[in-house]
């Protein structure tokens, strides 16, 4: 089973997913991660995206389609988790025409529902716990980019919710409730 999450930036996703794997042996695939990694490693595309997501923009097209183009390449066990893909209807177009190539099909797009001013508690928390512990701090978990991640999402990837409901794979979870009640939902949308 391969499925996407979507939902704005703080609405669960990366957690949902890494608990998908546990449970379904799935492999998650988070863009963010990835460009994460590659800023950390220091690469020159790490070098390009660094402001880019500090700031709270997307990062182009053609890099992230690049970077699960060539995840689709491995080993899918019980399939892929898209997390943070695809943020743009070019990219949902692109994933499409990936899928197909491999001989995949999309088998359900979770939307993840949260109100905004959750959104933006959890997000800032996450920033003060970590910096607390002594842990390092994303650099656009600040108030300043979280503003612009939250118009990236409305403004080019939320058209998505639409796109997918009528394509009739869209199934919408309230997001806001205990993270093991989400779960308990989420796997009732896809088992049920
Ligand atoms: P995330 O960890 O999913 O919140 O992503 C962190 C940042 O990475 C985003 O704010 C963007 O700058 C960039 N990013 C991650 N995934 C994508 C994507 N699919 N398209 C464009 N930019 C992305």
């Amino acid at each position: 089973m391969n499925l996407i999450l979507l939902g704005p930036p703080g609405a669960g996703k990366g957690t949902q997913a890494s608990m998908l794997v546990q449970e379904r042996d799935m492999i998650q695939l988070s863009t963010g991660d990835m460009l994460r990694a590659a800023k950390e490693s220091g690469s020159e595309m790490g070098k390009i995206v660094a402001d880019v997501m500090a700031r709270g923009d997307l990062v182009t097209d053609e890099i992230v389609i690049g970077l699960i183009r060539e995840k689709l390449e491995g080993d899918k066990k019980g399939g892929f988790i898209f997390d943070g893909f695809p943020r743009t209807l070019a990219q949902a177009d692109a994933l499409g025409a990936l899928l197909a190539e491999k001989g995949e099909t999309l088998d359900a797009v979770i939307e993840l529902q949260v109100n905004d001013d959750v959104l933006v508690e959890r997000i800032l928390n996450r920033a003060k716990e970590a910096a607390a512990a002594g842990q390092p701090v994303r650099a656009d978990d600040n108030e300043e980019s979280l503003k612009i991640r939250l118009m990236e999402y409305y403004k080019k990837t939320s058209p998505l919710i639409g796109y997918y409901y009528a394509k009739g794979d869209l199934k919408s979870v309230d997001g806001l409730g205990e993270i093991d009640t989400v779960k308990a939902d989420i796997s009732a949308a896809l088992d049920g």
